[in-house]
């Protein structure tokens, strides 16, 4: 071992020492084996894994696949061709995945048991998120879990998630969760060993990138290089997974979930895979929900010099800035910001309903009080603490 080596190797250990809670993603391919069935040792690797991490004091929220193509089996059903994802209609992947979740409790509670951990069950919707209050509520339960010492196993809802309430897989899930228990580190193991600069299948001098020191800038430039058939994401899908974890302040590592030794590596202090640091700008963790988990209803349409105002002078929305109102929506809840150009570049959480918004838009405070009195009416239609801009 050279000196760089041996640095390299402190410094990330030093790294891994003060990252205290980490949520770690598993993806169906990495819980099968070859046969494409689920592989008991690969149960035993994660739960290794995890303990490698829990003995650093450290906590571990895990979210985990693979209940669909555990349940697959149970069922039976014969599919339509080898694509997995378009040939099993919703009620037929939401059958497996009721049969499948309970497989995969069952294999991590009997892993884990043998290192004297405990494990529970959290499973999730896109309405949990979008809800501050179930949002909040899931948070409490994970955060008394953890202080008693047990694993958080959290899956999606399949059963109850259709299309247009569903997260667009666990790669999100992984970065929302990662938000919403303010993670230090998100892992995510995948069944490659990382990002590479070209298809690896493909090209066989395709290289590992190390590390992605801005994941903005590189999505840009991004195009798929792999994807399983029957897990839902792609590489795409984990880097947009690390670009939402990186704006809320946590790091992402993306490694394969395949290998004992090189998890046995990583928990002791080496570097595999690609690292992806947060954002030097990134957002406190309640406006991130505003822009990441909060479902959106209208749109409300400003003016130059207020939206001047909330990009550049940190300003709440007044009614005398609102030029027009999109869509229905009630008080309290989620809508975007747009401006003349029709560019959406804020998300915010209003005071009003759309119906009163449209009542007072372009008036002054005084106007406002002398055309509806001292009502509920006011200038005042969010405040800059409930508004977060996207860019
Ligand atoms: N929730 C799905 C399952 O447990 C997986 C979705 C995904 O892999 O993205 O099978």
């Amino acid at each position: 071992m050279n000196n760089k080596e041996y640095n390299a190797l402190n410094d990330f250990r030093k790294y891994l020492n003060s990252k205290k809670r980490i949520v770690l993603k598993i993806g169906t391919q990495v819980l099968l084996s070859d046969k494409d069935k689920l592989s008991l040792s690969a149960f035993k690797r994660i739960c290794s894994f995890s303990h490698s991490l829990i003995r650093q004091q450290k906590e571990v929220i895990l979210v985990s696949s693979g209940a669909i193509a555990a349940g697959k089996d149970v069922l039976n059903t014969p599919p339509s061709s080898n694509n997995f994802s378009n040939n099993f209609s919703m009620p037929e992947k939401q059958a497996f995945a009721a049969c499948g979740q309970a497989i995969l409790m069952k294999n991590y509670g009997s892993c884990f048991k043998q290192y004297g951990i405990k494990t529970a069950q959290i499973l999730l919707t896109k309405d949990d998120i979008s809800s501050r209050k179930r949002f909040v509520n899931a948070r409490n339960t994970i955060y008394e879990l953890l202080k008693n010492k047990v694993v958080p196993i959290i899956n999606e809802n399949d059963t109850i998630s259709y299309e247009e309430i569903k997260f667009s897989d666990n790669d999100h899930l992984s970065a929302l969760v990662s938000n919403l228990v303010c993670a230090d580190l998100l892992i995510i193991l995948s069944n490659v060993r990382g990002v590479y600069d070209k298809n690896p299948v493909l090209h066989k001098d395709a290289k590992l990138i190390k590390t992605i020191d801005n994941i903005k800038d590189f999505m840009k430039d991004f195009k798929e290089t792999s994807k399983s058939l029957q897990g839902t994401g792609g590489m795409k899908s984990k880097l947009y997974a690390s670009f939402i974890a990186a704006g809320a302040g946590t790091d992402t590592i993306i490694i394969s979930g395949k290998n004992g030794k090189s998890l046995d590596s990583f928990a002791g202090g080496i570097l595999t895979g690609t690292f992806i640091p947060s954002l030097k700008n990134n957002i406190n963790k309640k406006k991130h929900w505003l822009l990441f988990g909060m479902e959106k209803k209208g749109q409300i349409v400003i003016d130059k010099g207020a939206e001047d105002a909330i990009i550049n002078k940190n300003k709440s929305l007044l009614a005398s800035g609102i030029l027009a109102v999109n869509g229905e929506f009630k008080k309290g809840e989620g809508v975007y910001i747009v401006n003349e150009e029709g560019k959406i570049f804020s998300i915010g959480i209003s005071n009003f309903d759309s119906k009163d918004i449209k009542r007072i838009k372009g008036l002054k405070s005084h106007e406002i009080k002398t055309k509806f009195g001292e009502g509920n009416l006011s200038a005042l239609v969010i405040h800059k603490d409930k508004l977060a801009v996207t860019a």
